[in-house]
This record gives C-alpha cells, structure tokens and sequence, in this order.
C-alpha cells in the first residue's frame, strides 16, 4: 500500500479508448421508441437530431470503443485527472477505511461533462454541424459544451432553466465567455416554450422543459443544428467511462482495490463513468466491488421511482426509453443541487440497478451540505452540492466501516467543484435550506406512462 496522498498519471497513460459496458452487461440493451409513434426509433430519427457516429455509439456492442486523437489531444488539457486519498477526512472521521477520490473538478469548465461535451461536438464538427443546441440545469453542461464547441468552432444555443439562470448568473456569464447564445428557459423562441408561457408567464422551468426546447431547435433546424444531452444516453455513459478507466490504474498505483465505488446521480452518468469499468472487473475478473449510486431524497427516481417506458422530456418529443422515472411531468422542488433534477436516469444504468449489479441509495440535503462542509474542511476543496451527495455516502460508509471496526476501502468520484455554487452554501450556511419531502405516487406515475408497441421477442 502507498504512502502517497495524490496519485497522478503521465499524459501517456491516458486510455486509447472508452468501454462500453453493452458488451459484458448480462441485461439485453432494452428499446428505444419513437414518442409520436410509440414505434421502435429507426436511425432516421434520430438522425434528426444526432450525427451518425454518436448513434452508432448509442447502439455499439463493441467493447472499446477508441477515443479518436483530436479529442485525445484536448483531453489532455486536463487529464488524466488526480486520484486523491483523504487522509485528512479519514483522521477527522476517525475510521479505519481508506477514502480515496477521483477529481473531474480539475477539467477547465468544473466537471466531468467536459469528457463527452469535447467527444459530441468533435463527431458533430466532422458530420459537418453548422450549430450545437443543448439544455443546462446548473450550468455545468452547458459550460462544457460551450468551450468544446468553441474549440471545434461551432455555434451553441444554450436552454438554460430559468431558475437556474436567475440563481447563477456566472454560469451564464461564462458560457457566453466560451461563445454560447444563453435563453432562459422556457423561451419565447419554441412553440413549447410560448405554449407554457401563455399558461404561466411566471414558468419556473425544469430540465424536461429546456431538453424540449432544445430539440425542438434541432429538430426544426433541417439539419443544420443538432443536439447534444449532456447525461442519460448511451454514447454519453460511454465517454465517462475514462474516468474509471484511469481509477483503475491509480487504486494499483495506491496497492489497493475498491470495495465500494460510490458517484452522485442526475442523469447518471458520472456514475456509471467511473462504476462500469469496475463492473467489468467484477463480471469479468471475479472482482466484489459494490457500485452505490446517490440521488438526493427530492428527486429520488431510482430508489421509489417506476422502472418503465416514458419520456426523455416533459414536452414528449425525446424518444422513450425504458428507465427509473418519476414521470414526465415531475416538477422538482427547487432545491439547490440542480444537476440532480431530472426526472429520469440512464437506462443502461437502471438496467443494471434493476438486475442488482448496483445499488442505490438516497440521501437529503441538509446532511448532504453537512457532509459537503465537513470534506471541504479536512481536504480544502469546495465540492459541488451534486458531488456531495457522493460525498454523504462516502462518509456514512466510513461510519458504518468505523461502526464495525472495518478496513474498507472506499473510492467516489468528485464530479466537479462548487465554485460557481457558493449562493447555495451561503443559503446553507444561514440556515434557509430544508429537507424536502417529495411525496412519490407510484400508481399515478404508472398511469402516465406511454403505452409503447414492445416487438414480440421482447
Ligand atoms: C451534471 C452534473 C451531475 C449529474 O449528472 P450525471 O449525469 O448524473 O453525472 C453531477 N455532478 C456534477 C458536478 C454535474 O455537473
């Protein structure tokens, strides 16, 4: 075992390629379908919307897929990124587990979503995209993004949800910094958008909302402007997956192996970034490392929601997939962990939660910050409010290791850092946050879901 705090790889140890768990998960790919149709999605749909390379990643069985050199190349503005262990948290908490951590706040827009924003706007760049159009909750999406499409020399029209966009007006400052066209979200610019803001000039948003705009962009652009999800799809799981890849290498660099390997989950995919090459170790290798993914209590899809066929946006004009769903319609409390807001997850990922690969687990807001505070004040580093709900996992499981006088090693990923989110530590920090209680209906949520026409095999 290392004596060493900080675990860097060189430049060349960067990976050649993504993995992509389609090839090992021992779930089948489940289908996608047309949300006009209700019939399976041909690729002529989503070529609408997607360039062609990015739809073949969507479907890929193939294990690797390889990182092409031009994004290789920006990659390695920032990565590989640092492996930490939290000496200092793990003496403050006195337990006998070794925490270890994974940095992707150390990419230049703040988080892990610079890994596939860089990836999407090279495939659109080479498919001949004139424009990108994209949704961002927080702002860390469309941050990344917009520096990937500068650096391809694309154009960018940003959704932003409206709360989002009053809350933190940095975030818009510095999109439009990188480039980017900024709308507050709904807009007047959709007939969606002008649709709710007849009903409610007064429309808060929600991430639902802006994906509904934003295609709806793409969609009426004839070809010229394509889109780009930032979380939930395939192709997007796939490029996180660097992050694990190089965990892999620094747990050897360390002489440890994770037993437990924790991540924060909105769309899910940071998550699975650094859990599915640990989820190949164990289908593969004969490894038991428990993967926990860590939603927040407000928004808790994978834990009480309905694992089903619905509606990648509220607008229902993104295809269906089969995932954990709170419903199309869910309107989150505003609670100030924005990137955790969405109503869905990733299906690769639910696929997965539901066959008892990964677990899942809840944690409220309150504790989160407590959490969040407590890490900021033993290693120094500001987390963002998403990355301390893994951060509240990690601490509890070291309680919990604590509890039974337990070597454990724990490995979570920090999805990004919490620089542009210091109105919600102020917020915390005067006492103004609550836990909120969202009341789930299981049944009603079932109602809503569409009936989708399953091909017969399936
Ligand atoms: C967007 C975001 C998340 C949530 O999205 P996932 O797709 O679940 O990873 C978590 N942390 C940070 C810092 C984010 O920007």
């Amino acid at each position: 075992m290392s004596e060493q705090t900080r675990f860097i790889l060189s430049e060349s140890d960067l990976p050649h390629c993504w993995y992509n768990i389609a090839a090992d998960s021992p779930v089948p790919p489940t289908p996608v379908f047309n949300p006009m149709t209700q019939e399976p999605v041909t690729p002529d749909f989503l070529s609408v919307l997607f360039p062609m390379e990015l739809i073949m990643q969507e479907i890929s069985t193939e294990r690797f897929i390889d990182i092409p050199e031009e994004v290789r190349e920006i990659y390695k503005l920032w990565r590989p990124t640092p492996l930490l262990r939290a000496r200092r948290l793990e003496k403050a908490l006195g337990t006998p587990a070794h925490i270890y951590y994974k940095y992707e706040g150390a990419s230049p827009s703040g988080s892990h979503k610079s890994n596939t924003a860089v990836a999407q706007a090279f495939y659109n760049k080479i498919a001949g995209t004139r424009a990108m159009t994209t949704e961002t909750g927080a702002g860390q999406w469309g941050t990344a993004l917009s520096m990937a499409c500068r650096m391809f020399e694309m154009a960018l029209e940003v959704y932003m949800v409206k709360v989002s966009y009053q809350q933190k007006p940095y975030r818009r400052m510095l999109m439009e910094t990188y480039g980017a066209e900024v709308f507050a979200s709904p807009t007047n610019r959709t007939v969606y958008g002008n649709d709710l803001l007849k009903r409610d000039p007064n429309n808060p948003g929600s991430l639902g909302i802006a994906i509904s705009e934003a295609v709806e962009v793409a969609a009426a652009s004839n070809g010229s402007k394509k889109y780009g999800l930032g979380s939930v799809l395939n192709h997007v799981l796939l490029h996180q997956t660097v992050i694990g890849e190089e965990a892999l290498l620094q747990m050897d660099m360390a002489g440890e192996y994770p037993d437990v390997v924790i991540g924060c989950v909105g769309g899910g995919s940071n998550f699975s970034g650094i859990a599915f090459p640990f989820v190949r170790q164990n289908l593969k290798e004969g490894q038991r490392t428990r993967l926990l993914a860590v939603e927040p209590t407000a928004t808790p899809s994978l834990t009480q929601g309905v694992y089903g066929f619905d509606y990648g946006d509220t607008a229902r004009m993104a295809p269906i997939v089969k995932m954990h769903t709170l419903g199309a319609n869910f309107m989150p409390p505003a609670i100030h962990a924005g990137g955790l807001r969405y109503h869905g997850m990733a299906p690769q990922l639910c696929a997965l939660v539901d066959a008892g690969l990964i677990s899942a687990v809840a944690v409220p807001q309150t504790a989160t910050f407590e959490a969040a505070l407590q890490f900021a004040h033993a290693e120094g580093l500001v987390p963002a409010p998403e990355s301390a709900h893994a951060i509240r996992a990690a601490i509890d499981e070291a309680l919990d290791a604590k509890a039974k006088d337990e070597k454990r090693v724990i490995l979570f990923n920090l999805s990004g850092h919490g620089n542009f989110d210091l109105a919600a530590y102020e917020a915390y920090l005067s006492g103004k946050l609550e836990d909120c209680e969202t009341i789930i209906d299981r049944d009603q949520i079932a109602r809503q879901l569409p009936k989708v026409n399953l091909p017969s095999a399936a």
